[in-house]
């Protein structure tokens, strides 16, 4: 099953919310189609968040919000179930930022790299960088709401686990801010026997509740998935936020929750059924 977000957030007025589910589903039969193929969980869910990142309607790699200076900076995280994780932070004109996690978790014995460090790995591992400025959308200039991270979570056909999240942040953020998604345990988690997990939402409150190890962890207890996730969001208004969660267990259930008027998302099981929506 691959189960896939396009942000937590409240309805901007005047805003269609379906492009945004559409825009879900699509990352969601690109992530399945990989696992129908045999493929893992880990292909899955960097399949699902490339798609994310490079459509402009979604704040992660291409049309991220801006930060205080008018630039995007963006962070990603990727987990699996047997402990590896990588994570980059406030990096600049990586076009799929979730590609560089992938690498600092394969090629470094890192978890995060950040800014000009993180790019000269990405120079080194030969990693597609663009023009900063081409990834600002006029969209994101005229615009200051946030309109959500997106994130990926998957199990393959061998029961494999894989979590993944990316984003431009909130709108206006000081620059060298990082948000709970490039933070293993706050934004993206995963534990194998357990489940996996993506968040989005006022990403300081995420980090103060370390939202995604908290809902893994009662995953591990055998915890309903639903139950889990709607007991994780009720953490994070005592942390000062609002926000939302994606979920699956060991045995493939999922769950998602959300305390802000809507989080897109896109589910397609192991059969091919697919679920989507916003509210
Ligand atoms: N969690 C993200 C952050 O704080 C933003 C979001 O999900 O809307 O960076």
């Amino acid at each position: 099953m691959i189960f896939v977000h396009g942000g937590a957030g409240d309805l901007v007025p005047g805003e269609d919310p379906r492009p945004h589910v559409s825009g879900c589903l699509s990352a969601a039969r690109a992530g399945a189609a990989v696992l129908s193929a045999g493929g893992s969980a880990l292909d899955a869910v960097i399949a699902a968040v490339v798609a994310l990142e490079d459509d402009p309607l979604f704040n992660a790699g291409t049309g991220s919000v801006l930060n205080l200076d008018g630039d995007v900076e963006c962070d990603a995280s990727v987990m699996t179930g047997e402990l590896q994780a990588g994570a980059v932070g406030a990096v600049r004109g990586v076009k799929n930022p979730i590609r560089l996690a992938r690498l600092v978790m394969e090629k470094t014995r890192h978890v995060l790299l950040v800014a000009d460090g993180a790019l000269r790995f990405a120079r080194e591992q030969g990693v597609a960088l663009v023009d900063p400025a081409s990834m600002v959308t006029d969209r994101a200039r005229s615009r200051w709401a946030s309109p959500g991270t997106v994130g990926a979570v998957a199990r393959d056909r061998r029961g494999h686990l894989a979590a993944a999240t990316s984003t431009g942040g909130t709108s206006r953020k000081l620059p060298g801010r990082l948000g709970d998604t490039p933070l293993i345990g706050c934004g993206t988690y995963t534990h194998a026997g357990a489940g996996a997990a993506s968040a989005t939402g006022i990403g300081e409150a995420i980090i103060k509740s370390t939202l995604t190890r908290w809902a893994v962890d009662r995953l591990a207890g055998g915890q309903d998935p639903m139950e889990t996730a709607r007991a994780a969001v009720e953490q994070l208004p005592r942390a000062g936020g609002t926000g939302g969660i994606i979920l699956v267990d060991a045995a493939g259930r999922p769950g998602f929750a959300f305390n802000t008027q809507r989080m897109s998302r896109a589910y397609i099981d192991p059969q091919g059924v697919e679920n989507a929506g916003f509210d």
